[in-house]
């Protein structure tokens, strides 16, 4: 969870058809989090059904003499929510400081008060 850079939100879509929907996020304080626009097939079905799952996959080695692939992923439950403003702001910082860190810190701070001017 902490080293991968992306993985699969699996929700209730419409008409109870499985919506897998590939996301970047941020494992933080025990919780998943990640940002999305306000509208859209997955916070629909997040907002009807708040059960979800989250998988990532952490290692997919081919290995032909064997006929398979090592591999290492991580399945979790738990139910999504909307975060309110605080937990927003702590949130995306540290998604800025997964995906973005190693851009200068004003650089960091710009970005996360453009997108905290728009919310
Ligand atoms: C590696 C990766 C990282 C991503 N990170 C983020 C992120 O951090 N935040 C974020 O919001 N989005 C991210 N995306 C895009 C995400 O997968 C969705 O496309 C996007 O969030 C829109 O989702 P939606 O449910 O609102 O789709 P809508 O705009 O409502 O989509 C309409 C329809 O398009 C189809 N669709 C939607 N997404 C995909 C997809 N990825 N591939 C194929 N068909 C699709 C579905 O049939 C869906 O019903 C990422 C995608 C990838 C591949």
């Amino acid at each position: 969870m902490k080293r991968c850079t992306n993985g699969v939100l699996a929700c209730l879509g419409d008409d109870d058809y499985p919506y897998a929907v590939p996301v970047s996020f941020v494992y933080f304080n025990d919780r998943i989090y990640f940002h999305t626009a306000k509208a859209g097939h997955k916070i629909d079905a997040i907002t009807r059904y708040s059960k979800v799952s989250f998988s990532v996959v952490d290692e997919d080695t081919v290995v032909s003499e064997e006929y398979t692939t090592y591999f290492r992923s991580v399945i979790a439950f738990g139910k999504a929510r909307i975060v309110g403003e605080n937990e927003k702001l702590a949130a995306f910082k540290e998604l800025v400081k997964k995906y973005s860190g190693d851009q200068p810190m004003d650089a960091q701070h710009k970005e996360i008060e453009g997108v905290f001017m728009h919310i």
